[in-house]
């Protein structure tokens, strides 16, 4: 495991920080006199890369669209170059440090926006535990998983629409349902939303056919923390025979700051056992996930916290590579910004599950989250914050955290849905 390199920047070098200069995430910021600049994360500070892009090598007009796009595009090896440029530069004794700490800007000054544009959101089903979970809940431990599930990652086309910052309001959503003991379906409020902790993996390289999984690998940018966020009942009633649809489209968070592929390279593990070896085209090249300790807090609206999920993305069966290289093999062309939801991390104990509909065992086994509050979903007013972290004995790579807070829309719905909207909130309280 490598060293922790030691920065100018003191907090950097802090056994508290997850942001030392191993880490050096990428966001985009605005301060008292900047605005939607591009950053890097050391220590507490923020190194304004809009200001010091020419010391860089990167062309001013890169640094001024406000996403993490355009320097996408400059390729794979600007990516390393800059990387090693950044490392350089703020090592301790470095010639810039009296240039650089001028563009410093504590972190707490800065508020965060989304770092990339999303071109396009694609989310898979990749967690074995989350698959087989759910699969036991819907059909039976006998038919738990899916018989392609072994196979080929499981995925759908999702809403790059809305994908959306941490700390962004959540509006529960609407939907036509119908419950097991319904005759006819209703439209209404959904009362079994969800979280589902996940990582996202950022396309930085385009390709126009099929690539390998090592070419896949390459053209990964960086890694995000995702939250997919899930109406359980809106989903039951329409996922068959073609998948999520409104249930998932609502909205889905991430964190602000890109954990880039390089910083998490000593963190490679290995994917499972496989029970059946992969087809060519997606098989394992090396060790493609990443331990990364993660966790969900829910602060309920009562005003109760509890870590209520810890858990690790090594459980994947499929890694961000293989999925990608799946993506591409009928053809399909990927653009820089498109967005890869790895699937729901769950692993084998119950409390490392990494939704509420595992965790209460389909509302089955209400959470605990003190002595006179429990939830089996979500309710209006609660906030779901995760957290993301590798960890070596030198130091660590922290994602940051992604927030929201799910809350009650009354505008624009009916007088019906508002009558209910009303009633529901005062049954959720
Ligand atoms: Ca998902």
């Amino acid at each position: 495991m490598s060293e922790l390199l030691i920065s100018w920047v003191r907090s950097a070098n802090s056994s508290k920080t997850v942001f030392p200069l191993n880490n050096l995430p990428y966001c985009i910021f605005t301060s008292a006199n900047r605005k939607f600049h591009f950053g890097v994360g050391i220590g507490d500070q923020i190194l304004d890369v809009t200001a010091t892009a020419e010391a860089f090598g990167i062309p001013s007009a890169v640094v001024q669209t406000g996403e993490w796009n355009s320097f996408m595009g400059l390729g794979r090896e600007k990516w390393a170059s800059f990387r090693k440029s950044l490392i350089k530069s703020l090592a301790v004794g470095s010639n810039d440090q009296v240039n650089l700490s001028t563009h410093l800007i504590n972190r707490l000054d800065a508020q965060l926006h989304m770092p990339f544009k999303v071109t396009e959101f694609t989310d898979f089903y990749a967690g074995r535990q989350h698959a087989t979970n759910v699969g036991t809940m819907f059909r039976g431990p006998e038919n738990a998983l899916p018989p392609n599930w072994l196979h080929i990652p499981i995925g759908y086309n999702g809403r790059a629409s809305s994908v959306v910052i941490s700390g962004t309001e959540i509006f529960r959503p609407r939907g036509q349902l119908k419950g097991p003991n319904d005759n006819v379906p209703h439209f209404g409020l959904s009362k079994r939303f969800d979280f589902e902790l996940e990582l996202g993996a950022i396309v930085g390289n385009s390709s126009e056919h099929q690539i390998s999984v090592d070419q896949a690998d390459a053209n990964i940018f960086g890694y995000v923390l995702l939250n997919d966020w899930s109406a359980r009942d809106i989903q039951a009633w329409e996922y068959q025979p073609l998948g999520p649809f409104q249930a998932k489209a609502s909205a889905t968070t991430v964190s602000p700051w890109i954990v880039t592929a390089e910083a998490l390279k000593p963190f490679r593990t290995n994917t499972p056992q496989r029970e059946f070896p992969l087809l060519e085209h997606i098989k394992d090249t090396g060790p493609m996930l990443f331990d990364i300790d993660l966790e969900v807090d829910l602060v309920t609206t009562e005003g109760e916290k509890s870590t209520v999920t810890k858990t690790n993305y090594k459980e994947m069966y499929y890694s961000s590579a293989q999925q990608l290289a799946h993506h591409t093999a009928c053809g399909c062309p990927m653009r820089i910004g498109d967005l890869l939801g790895s699937g729901t991390i769950s692993g084998k104990s119950k409390d490392s599950r990494g939704s509420m509909l595992e965790l209460s065992w389909g509302g089955k086994e209400p959470i605990l989250i003190s002595e006179n509050v429990s939830r089996s979903f979500l309710k209006d007013g609660d906030t779901v914050i995760m957290r993301g972290c590798a960890k070596s004995e030198n130091y660590k790579i922290g994602f940051g955290s992604c927030i929201g807070q799910v809350l009650l829309s009354l505008i624009h719905i009916s007088e019906p849905t508002r009558q209910e909207a009303i009633s529901y909130a005062v049954f959720c309280l």
